[in-house]
C-alpha cells in the first residue's frame, strides 16, 4: 500500500487540443478523441472526497478551454466542495487584450488559484505577440494567480555534465509520446543499460496523478494504476502498491533497463534518455498488460 496519498489530481478534461505539438506526451491534436462528461466529473469529485488528502484539481488535456463551459461547471462544483482548482492552458483563446479578459473573467470570479500558461518556442515558434503572452497580461490585470510554463526542445547542455562526465539533456521537453516521433534528430545516445532509475515520476508516492476521459488514473503519461470506471478511484489510489505494479515494479528496482530484460523486450543498444527507454519499452508490452499500460491513443496508436 502506498504510504501517503496524493494531494492532486489533474484531470486530462479532453485529449482533443487546438495544437499538434511535437512534444506532446500524450498525442493530443484538433482529431483526438476523449472528452470528460459533467457527469463523470462529478464521479471523479465525489470519489476525491472519499480519499481525503486531495488538495488541488487541475483541469489541463489536450486544451480544456475547448470545452469551456464544462470546464467552468467543472471549477465550479470543485470550488463548492473545497479544493482548489488550477488550469493549464496553450491560451489560443487570447486573440486580443479584450478577448482574453472575457475568457478569464468568470473564472476569476469563481476563485481559480493557478492559471499556468504555456508560453515557448515549441507551442508558438517565433511568433512576436503570442497568445500566451496577451493571455498572462490579461490575467496579470485581473489580479489572477497566473504563471507560464516554458519547455523547449531537448538539446545537450553543454555547461553541465552528468556523473560520469556525460553532457546532460537541457531543454525540458521529456522524450516520451510525439516527442519520440519528432525531436530525436541529432540527440546523442547512451547504453540502455545506463538507465536505471526513473527519476521524473514519484512512482512510490505519487504526489499528483493524471485522471482520462477514459477513467484511466496516470502515474505517468499511459503508466497507469487502473480504472475509475471500473474499480472507485478512492479504492485505486488506496490500494495502489508500487512494488507490486508489474510495471513500476520494476521501474523502482532497476530503472527502464531492469523493465525491458524482465519482460525481454527487444531493444537498441543506444537511448537518448530514461523516459525515451522507458516509453519504447512500455509501447511493446502494451498487448501484454493493457490494464496497466493505456490508453493506446497516448502511444500513437488508435
Ligand atoms: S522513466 Fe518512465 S515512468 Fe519515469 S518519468 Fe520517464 S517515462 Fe515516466
Amino acid at each position: 500500500m502506498s504510504t501517503s496519498f496524493p494531494t492532486g489530481i489533474h484531470l486530462f478534461l479532453t485529449y482533443k487540443c487546438s495544437m499538434e505539438c511535437d512534444h506532446c506526451f500524450v498525442y493530443a491534436s484538433p482529431r483526438a478523441k476523449g472528452t470528460f462528461t459533467l457527469d463523470q466529473i462529478k464521479a471523479v469529485l465525489d470519489e476525491l472526497v472519499k480519499i481525503g488528502t486531495i488538495e488541488w484539481v487541475y483541469f489541463e488535456g489536450g486544451e480544456p478551454f475547448l470545452f469551456y463551459s464544462l470546464m467552468l461547471e467543472g471549477i465550479r462544483l470543485a470550488h463548492k466542495m473545497g479544493f482548489k482548482t488550477g488550469i493549464v492552458t496553450n491560451a489560443y483563446w487570447a486573440t486580443s487584450g479584450e478577448a482574453a479578459e472575457r475568457w478569464l473573467s468568470p473564472l476569476c470570479d469563481l476563485g481559480l488559484a493557478d492559471l499556468s500558461i504555456s508560453d515557448d518556442r515549441l507551442h508558438y515558434g517565433e511568433e512576436r505577440d503570442p497568445p500566451a503572452k496577451i493571455a498572462l497580461a490579461a490575467a496579470e490585470k485581473l489580479g489572477m494567480p497566473v504563471g507560464s510554463i516554458c519547455i523547449e526542445r531537448p538539446e545537450i547542455d553543454t555547461e553541465k555534465t552528468d556523473r560520469k562526465g556525460e553532457p546532460v539533456m537541457g531543454g525540458g521537453a521529456l522524450l516520451k509520446g510525439r516527442a519520440v516521433e519528432k525531436l530525436m534528430d541529432g540527440l546523442p545516445g547512451r547504453n540502455y543499460d545506463e538507465f536505471t532509475e526513473c527519476t521524473g515520476e514519484k512512482l512510490r508516492n505519487p504526489g499528483r496523478v493524471h485522471i482520462d476521459p477514459y477513467g484511466f488514473v496516470h502515474l505517468c503519461q499511459g503508466l497507469v494504476i487502473g480504472n475509475m470506471f471500473e474499480i472507485p478511484l478512492s479504492t485505486l489510489i488506496m490500494n495502489y502498491d508500487a512494488e507490486s505494479h508489474p510495471i513500476c515494479g520494476p521501474l523502482l528496482k532497476g530503472g527502464p533497463a531492469l523493465l525491458a530484460e524482465k519482460y525481454g523486450v527487444k531493444h537498441d543498444e543506444k537511448y537518448v534518455s530514461a523516459c525515451h527507454l522507458c516509453y519504447t519499452v512500455r509501447r511493446s508490452l502494451l498487448d501484454k498488460f493493457p490494464e496497466y499500460l493505456a490508453p493506446r491513443q497516448v502511444y500513437g496508436l488508435d
